[in-house]
């Protein structure tokens, strides 16, 4: 009896079809084995010691497992007989056998970083045979107009209209004010005058910042923010782990609650990406905010086998309503598809387990389910 209510739900969650609401192109290149497993690894962006391979974690033992089916080899095939096969089928070849074997129908994608090497929106639909809808990253937005010589008073106007250009057919905003500033400022909208001062300071001294210019002035990312406050669309912020740029202490999203306690902050969704390893205090937030929403994405294919337990957490205090399901994958195509497989299988078995023991009511677990995986985003972001 209790097995056959286990087999029930695995067969529903296997063969629901995810919105992934926070994720980024995959490549199709074909990829050697130093530049494969220096993705696999995203708190350093240096190249993998050779004394030891990435292969070794959690997310390499995970891609050997769930990920060398799909190119046709046993499940642990070792790293070596899995990039061979990876080379032999190609990168194109092996991107679509991928995306299509995530089981996710729509892909919210941030276009936002190293956009030149990887799917763009529409390659990502065709590559996946699913939809694809654009966020914008309000960062890049302030860096073409900085790198376009736009400042002082005609900085806010320009910035506000381009705004409104580049989310015409987007579900939502971005926001990586963790990396840029942190949450441990002042995150209240800055006066007109300040925005004209520091965006002249900014393009005044574009000429000696080497790559382009590069945001980081926090009365700009407080403005950038605030202008998608005013647009109104859902707005993302990355939280939590990310690479060593970022001090992950002031990613905390706890440092966010003057802000989501701003009345014209409460009128816009406000999506916590990533979260971990700050996933209760996110939880805490999407409970005690109407707004609020969050995921556990990015982690949940870097802790591997152990992304069970970070879903169960997830499932502490947060209502249902308020959690989305996300990869957060960059490059890999195996980062699209684990994330999607893993997510299953936490849920499969965590729920499952609370069915079993009588805790919960399979119904509602096979709602839960639904809710997080696809209809949750589907009302955020306005998606049919
Ligand atoms: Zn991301």
């Amino acid at each position: 009896m209790v097995r056959v209510m286990r087999s029930d739900l695995a067969e529903h969650v296997a063969h629901l079809r995810l919105v992934d609401h926070h994720v980024h192109g995959a490549f199709t290149v074909d990829l050697d084995r130093a530049e494969f497993e220096t993705h696999l690894n995203e708190g350093s962006p240096g190249p993998v010691p050779d004394w030891m391979t990435q292969f070794d974690s959690q997310l390499g033992f995970a891609i050997r497992r769930f990920g060398a089916p799909v190119l046709d080899l046993p499940a642990h095939a070792p790293a070596d007989e899995y990039l061979a096969r990876r080379t032999e089928l190609g990168g194109r070849a092996v991107t679509e056998r991928f995306l299509r074997a995530a089981g996710v129908s729509e892909w919210l994608v941030d276009t936002g970083y190293a956009a030149d090497s990887i799917l763009d929106v529409d390659g990502m639909a065709a590559a996946s045979d699913g939809r694809a809808h654009p966020v914008v990253r309000l960062e890049s937005l302030a860096e073409e107009l900085a790198a376009e010589g736009v400042a002082g008073q005609d900085y806010a106007d320009e910035f506000g209209a381009r705004l409104e250009h580049a989310t015409r057919d987007a579900v939502g905003v971005k926001s990586i004010l963790a990396y840029r500033a942190g949450f441990d400022i002042d995150l209240s909208p800055p006066a007109p005058h300040a925005v004209a001062d520091a965006s002249r300071r900014w393009v005044d001294g574009i000429e000696h910042a080497p790559g382009g210019p590069r945001l980081v002035d926090p009365v700009l990312m407080r403005h950038g923010l605030h202008a998608a406050v005013q647009l109104g669309l859902p707005i993302q912020i990355h939280t939590g782990f990310g690479d060593r740029d970022l001090d992950l202490h002031r990613a905390n999203p706890i440092h966010l609650l003057d802000f989501l306690r701003t009345p014209d902050v409460a009128r816009v969704p406000i999506v916590l990406l990533h979260c971990y390893p700050y996933h209760r205090e996110a939880g805490y937030l999407a409970q005690a905010f109407e707004n609020v929403h969050f995921d556990v994405g990015l982690a949940i294919n870097h802790v591997g086998v152990r992304s069970t337990q970070v879903v169960a957490e997830s499932l502490e205090l947060a209502p249902f309503a308020k959690q989305l399901y996300s990869s957060d994958a960059w490059g890999p195509p195996e980062l699209h598809h684990l994330g999607a497989v893993l997510w299953r299988r936490a849920m499969t078995s965590v729920v499952g387990r609370w069915v079993e023991d009588g805790d919960w009511a399979a119904d509602d677990a096979l709602r839960v389910v639904d809710m997080i995986g696809r209809a949750n985003a589907l009302r955020v972001y306005g998606l049919g």
